[in-house]
C-alpha cells in the first residue's frame, strides 16, 4: 500500500508531530476532544521531503490524496471550491514538528475570485467583509506564493485609504475596497507577469507548494540554525475551512495562554482584535484589547474561554497557547500548542501544576531548564534596550561568554583605579588584557570584567564566576593600549571613564549603557521548591568551588553540600587590612630558594628514610649533620622566617571557610599556579633596573631589582602550564606544603574546639606519579600527627589528589594507594588531553573550530565525553578497583554545566563541584540527569 500523505484532523493525535506537525498533531487531538475546531486535513512532513527530492514537484498520487479530503471537506460543510451558492475558502498554512514562530508561511481566505466573492456576498449580505477579506487573499498569495513585494499591495490599499481620509482599515468604505482589489489584481499582473488565478484548486495547489518552500526561505533556515532544528524534520501543510473574525463587531480574532508567559501567573492572558482576521493581531496594525476587558464585554465567550483553557490544560497537562477565532459569536480554536515561556514563568507554572496535582515533581523538573535557572538568576539586559543599542551600532565586539550576568559600568583599565572608584561608588567595567590575583582589589568593586586575551578558565572568568559577575574574555577584536589607558575597536576609540556594557551570557560588548531586569535568589520562592524536589531525585552531591568564607556562606545557600575545591593561592597574596605583606613573603622565599632548597630537599628526603628505616644509624648521623649544616645557613634560616610568617595568616584564612562549612567537607588544594606567578613580571622589572642604571640614583635597590630579575629569568619556563606548579611546587620548595597543612591542622583544630564540626580533605594538584602522592602524604601525616599530638586531639581528615594529567587517569589503579579520593580538574585534564593551551586557544582558534563545526562544542565548557570523558571513565573503574570506597568528584569548570554533569552522573561520580552562582543550575541538572538514566 502506497504512504499515506493526508490525514483529516482527528485521524491523528498529539503523538504524531513529526509526521503530522506541531499544529496538525493538535488540531486532530482538539477534533477528537470535542473542541470546536474548524474542518480540515494535514499534508504529513514526510511529502514536504519528497517534494524536495522531486525538485519542487508533487509527489505521485498526492493531488488525488488531496482530491478525496477535498471532497470530505465539502460533504462536511455542505460547502464547495468554487461553488456560486455555497463557496467554500480555506486556509494554507504550515506547521514544523517544533514551534518555529513566524518562521514560515500562511494563505488565508483562499478560493476567492469574483465570482465567488459576489456569491458570498449575497449569502453573506456583508459586501464589505467579502472584499475585505478579497485584498487580503490577494496580498498574501501575491506575496507568499508568488513571492512578490508584500508593500506593493499594502501601498494600494493605503492609497484608497488616503484618498478617503482615513487611517483605519476598518474605516474605508466598500467602494474603496473594491478599487483597491481591482488595483491588487493589476499589481499583481505587473509583479508576478501572469493574471490572478481564478481556479480554487490551482490556487491550493500553489499554497502547498509556497508552504513546503517556506521550509528553505533564509528566515527559516536561521531560525532553524539557531534553535538547533534539524534541516530533515521538513514542514507539514494544513488545509482548514476558514471562520471569519472579520465579519463585523461580534467576530474577532485572538491569541490567548492558559497562564501568563511573563510571570506564570494563573489565569487567561492573552489580546483579542473585533472585526479582523489572526494576521492584523500578529502585524500589530490595529490595538487589540486584553482578553480580560472581555469578561465585562462579552461574559458568555470569556467563560467559553476559561472552559477551554481549563480543558486543554487538564488534558495537555502544560500552559498552552492558543489561537481561536470568533465568528458571528461562535468560537473556534485555530491552534493550541505548549507556550513558551520566560525563565520565572517556567518554574512557577512547573510548581503551580504540582500543586494543583496536574503534573508530578518529576515532570516539573524536567520542565525547567539550566538555563532558565541561570538567567533566571543573573541580572540581565532588557532586550528591547539591547536591541535599540544594536541598531545604534553600538554593539563593538562579540567576545567569549566567560561567565554569566550583565553589567554597565566606566571602562578602568588598572585595580588600583577601580578600586578607588568602586569605592567612590562607580560602576565599574575592569577592562584588562587579562587579570592576575594581583587584580582582585580592582575587581572585588567592578561590576564586571572585559578581557581581550584568556578563555573560559582563565583568571578572570574563574573569578567572575565564582563571584556571580558577569565577564566576557577573549574580546581580541578589543586592542588595549595600556599606555595610554584607552583601547580601540570597529575603529572606535574608547577612554577611562567611557561608559560600556558587557553581557557575559552572550560575550557581546556594547558602547554606552543598557537597561538591565534583577532577581535575587530568596526571593524566588517557586525556584527554591524545585530545587528540593531536585534534590530529592538527584544522586550526585552537589559541593562547591570557594575560596573564601564569603563564598562558602553565599554557595551554603544556594544549596552547596561542602567545598569541592578550595584554591588556596590567593592566601599567598596581600589582603587589606594586614600589616604583614603575604607577598613579601612569597617572594622572599622564592629569591632565597636556590641557596636554602637544596639542603632542605635532602633533609626531608633523609627525613622519609627514616621513617621508613627507623633506627638506620646512618641516616641518624647524616641527617644530624644536615641539620647542623642547615642551622648555621642563614639563607635557609631565613627561608624558613619567610615561609612560616604566612602561616598566621592561612590559618585565620582556613578557619573562616571551616567556619562557614560547619557540618560539611571541605577539600583544600594545596598550592597549584607556576611559581614565577608570584613574582614581578619580567618586562616591568627589565624596565625598572634599565632606569636605575641609567639614572644610577639608587644602588641598592638596583641591586634588589637585579636579583628579582635574575631569578624570574631563571624561573622563565616556555611552558609553565607544563611547568614547576601543582604538587612539582611542594616537592621542590620545601616547608611549602609542611606550612600549608600545618596551618589548615591547626584552624581546623581550633574551630572543631569551639565546637564547629569540621570535615578537611586534603588535596594535591598535578599529581602524575604515585611516588608524588606518595612523597606529599609522608610529609603531610607528619605535620597532622604533631599538630595533633601538640594539640591534644584527633580530627579525621582525608588525603586525595586531584586527576588532571592523563598519566594520573591512567595508572589511576596505582593512585588510588595513596589516596582516599579522587577529583577530576578537567581544565587541566582538557588542555592536556587535547594539548591545547587554557589560556590561549579559545582567544586564538577554539572558538572558530566550534563556528566551522570542527569540534562540536568548546571543550573547555562542555566535557568531552567521547576522549576526555573515556579517561575520566577508566580513572573512575581503575580507582575503585583498587578502593571501591573512593570518593570521586569532579571540581574542573565543567562541574555546573549541565551537558557535563549528565556524564558525572552516568559515570557514577559521587558529586560535582561548581562556583556558588551555578549551584542551583547543578542541583537541576543533576536531578534531569537521574531522570533521564533512572533504572526502572
Ligand atoms: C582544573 O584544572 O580543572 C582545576 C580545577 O584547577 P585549576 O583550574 O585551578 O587549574
Ligand atoms: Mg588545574
Amino acid at each position: 500500500m502506497s504512504e499515506k500523505r493526508v490525514y483529516t484532523f482527528g485521524e491523528g493525535n498529539k503523538n504524531m508531530k513529526a509526521l503530522l506537525g506541531g499544529k496538525g498533531a493538535n488540531l486532530s487531538e482538539m477534533t477528537n476532544m470535542g473542541i470546536n475546531v474548524p474542518p480540515g486535513f494535514t499534508i504529513t512532513t514526510n511529502t514536504c521531503n519528497d517534494f524536495f527530492e522531486a525538485s519542487g514537484n508533487f509527489p505521485e498520487g498526492l493531488m488525488n490524496e488531496i482530491m478525496e479530503h477535498v471532497k470530505t471537506l465539502e460533504s462536511k460543510t455542505s460547502k464547495r471550491f468554487g461553488d456560486l451558492d455555497k463557496p467554500l475558502l480555506v486556509s494554507v498554512r504550515s506547521g514544523a514538528p517544533v514551534s518555529m514562530p513566524g518562521m514560515m508561511d500562511t494563505v488565508l481566505n483562499l478560493g476567492l475570485n469574483d465570482e465567488v466573492a459576489e456569491a458570498l456576498v449575497t449569502l453573506t449580505d456583508d459586501a464589505w467583509f467579502v472584499y475585505d477579506a478579497y485584498r487580503r487573499f490577494i496580498t498574501m498569495f501575491g506575496n507568499v506564493v508568488m513571492s512578490a513585494e508584500r508593500e506593493k499591495f499594502d501601498a494600494v490599499h493605503k492609497a484608497e485609504k488616503l484618498k478617503e481620509g482615513v487611517t483605519e482599515d476598518t474605516e474605508i468604505s466598500l467602494e474603496g475596497l473594491k478599487k483597491t482589489v481591482e488595483k491588487m489584481k493589476k499589481v499583481y499582473k505587473e509583479e508576478v507577469g501572469s493574471i490572478f488565478p481564478t481556479e480554487p484548486l490551482e490556487q491550493m495547489k500553489l499554497a502547498i507548494a509556497a508552504v513546503f518552500n517556506s521550509w528553505n526561505i533564509p528566515r527559516a533556515i536561521t531560525y532553524r540554525k539557531a534553535e538547533g532544528i534539524p534541516d530533515s524534520m521538513g514542514t507539514a501543510c494544513n488545509v482548514q475551512v476558514m471562520v471569519f473574525g472579520n465579519m463585523g463587531w461580534d467576530s474577532g480574532s485572538g491569541v490567548l495562554f492558559t497562564r501568563n508567559p511573563a510571570n506564570g501567573d494563573k489565569g487567561l492572558f492573552g489580546e483579542l482584535l473585533f472585526n479582523a482576521q489572526g494576521e492584523d493581531v500578529v502585524a500589530g496594525i490595529r490595538t487589540p484589547i486584553p482578553l480580560i476587558e472581555m469578561k465585562e464585554q462579552q461574559p458568555e465567550l470569556y467563560k467559553q474561554l476559561i472552559n477551554l483553557a481549563e480543558k486543554l490544560e487538564d488534558h495537555y497537562k502544560d500552559m498552552q497557547d492558543v489561537e481561536f477565532t470568533i465568528e458571528k459569536g461562535v468560537l473556534f480554536i485555530l491552534q493550541t500548542r505548549t507556550g513558551k515561556r520566560t525563565a520565572k514563568s517556567a518554574i512557577k507554572i512547573a510548581v503551580d501544576m504540582v500543586n494543583e496535582g496536574l503534573i508530578n515533581k518529576e515532570t516539573a523538573i524536567t520542565r525547567i531548564t539550566p538555563t532558565q535557572v541561570d538567567q533566571l538568576l543573573h541580572p540581565h539586559f532588557d532586550p528591547v534596550s539591547k536591541e535599540a543599542a544594536k541598531k545604534r551600532g553600538d554593539l563593538l565586539t562579540v567576545g567569549l561568554n566567560a561567565s554569566p550576568g550583565a553589567a554597565s559600568g566606566i571602562i578602568i583599565f588598572n585595580a588600583d583605579r577601580a578600586e578607588e572608584q568602586g569605592k567612590a561608588g562607580a560602576s565599574v567595567i575592569m577592562v584588562r588584557p587579562e587579570t592576575t590575583p594581583d587584580d582582585v582589589n580592582g575587581m572585588i568593586v567592578s561590576q564586571g570584567f572585559l578581557t581581550q586575551h584568556g578563555g573560559g578558565t582563565s583568571h578572570a572568568a574563574v573569578v567572575a564566576r565564582g563571584w556571580g559577575k558577569p565577564c566576557v574574555a577573549g574580546a581580541e577584536e578589543i586592542r588595549i593600549n595600556t599606555q595610554d589607558n584607552s583601547f580601540t575597536v570597529k575603529g572606535r576609540n574608547f577612554k577611562e571613564g567611557d561608559w560600556i556594557s558587557i553581557d557575559g551570557a552572550t560575550g557581546e560588548v556594547f558602547a554606552g549603557v543598557i537597561n538591565k531586569v534583577e532577581t535575587r535568589f530568596e526571593d524566588e520562592k517557586e525556584l527554591s521548591i524545585a530545587l528540593k524536589w531536585a534534590d530529592e531525585i538527584r544522586v550526585l552531591g552537589v559541593r562547591t568551588n570557594a575560596d573564601t568564607p564569603e563564598d562558602s556562606r553565599r554557595a551554603r545557600q544556594f544549596g552547596a553540600e561542602g567545598i569541592g575545591l578550595c584554591r588556596t593561592e590567593h592566601m599567598f597574596f596581600d589582603q587589606e587590612g594586614e600589616e604583614i605583606s603575604r607577598r613579601e613573603n612569597i617572594v622572599k622565599m622564592i629569591l632565597l630558594s636556590d641557596m636554602a632548597a637544596p639542603i632542605l630537599r635532602k633533609i626531608a628526603d633523609l627525613e622519609t628514610k627514616l621513617e621508613e628505616n627507623p633506627g638506620a644509624t646512618n641516616l641518624d648521623a647524616e641527617l644530624s649533620s644536615l641539620n647542623a649544616e642547615a642551622d648555621a645557613n642563614t639563607s635557609v634560616q631565613e627561608y624558613k622566617v619567610a615561609l612560616n610568617a604566612l602561616l598566621p595568616f592561612q590559618r585565620k584564612d582556613y578557619e573562616g571557610i571551616f567556619e562557614a562549612m560547619d557540618g560539611l567537607p571541605v577539600i583544600v588544594r594545596l598550592i597549584d599556579p607556576p611559581m614565577h606567578e608570584f613574582l614581578p613580571p619580567r618586562e616591568e622589572l627589565l624596565e625598572e633596573v634599565t632606569k636605575l642604571r641609567i639614572t644610577g640614583e639608587n644602588p641598592e635597590e638596583l641591586e634588589e631589582k637585579e636579583k628579582i630579575l635574575r631569578v624570574v629569568e631563571s624561573m622563565w619556563e616556555t611552558n609553565p602550564m607544563l611547568g614547576l606548579r601543582g604538587c612539582r611546587a611542594g616537592l621542590m620548595y620545601p616547608g611549602l606544603t609542611e606550612m600549608q597543612v600545618q596551618a589548615l591542622f591547626e584552624a581546623a583544630v581550633n574551630v572543631s574546639k569551639k565546637g564547629i564540626d569540621v570535615h578537611p580533605e586534603i588535596m594535591i594538584p598535578l599529581t602524575s606519579h604515585i611516588n608524588e602522592l606518595k612523597a606529599e602524604r609522608a610529609k603531610l601525616e607528619r605535620v597532622a600527627k604533631q599538630v595533633m599530638i601538640e594539640r591534644n586531639t584527633h580530627l579525621d581528615y582525608m588525603f586525595g589528589t586531584m586527576i588532571e594529567i592523563p598519566r594520573a587517569a591512567l595508572t589511576a589503579d596505582e593512585m588510588a594507594k595513596s589516596a582516599d579520593f579522587f577529583s577530576f580538574g578537567t581544565n587541566d585534564l582538557t588542555q592536556m588531553t587535547y594539548g591545547i593551551s587554557r589560556d590561549d586557544a579559545e582567544g586564538k582558534f577554539l572558538l572558530n573550530y566550534v563556528e566551522r563545526g570542527i569540534l562540536p562544542s568548546n571543550p573547555f565548557q562542555q566535557l568531552d565525553w567521547d576522549g576526555v570523558g573515556q579517561l575520566m571513565k577508566m580513572c573512575v573503574d581503575k580507582g575503585k578497583e583498587t578502593n571501591p570506597n573512593m570518593e570521586i568528584g569532579i571540581c574542573g569548570e565543567h562541574g555546573g554545566d549541565p551537558h557535563s554533569i549528565e556524564f558525572c552522573h552516568i559515570i557514577g561520580l559521587d558529586y560535582v563541584s561548581c562556583s556558588p552562582y551555578r549551584i542551583p543550575i547543578a542541583r537541576l541538572a543533576a536531578a534531569q540527569a537521574a531522570l533521564k538514566h533512572r533504572k526502572d
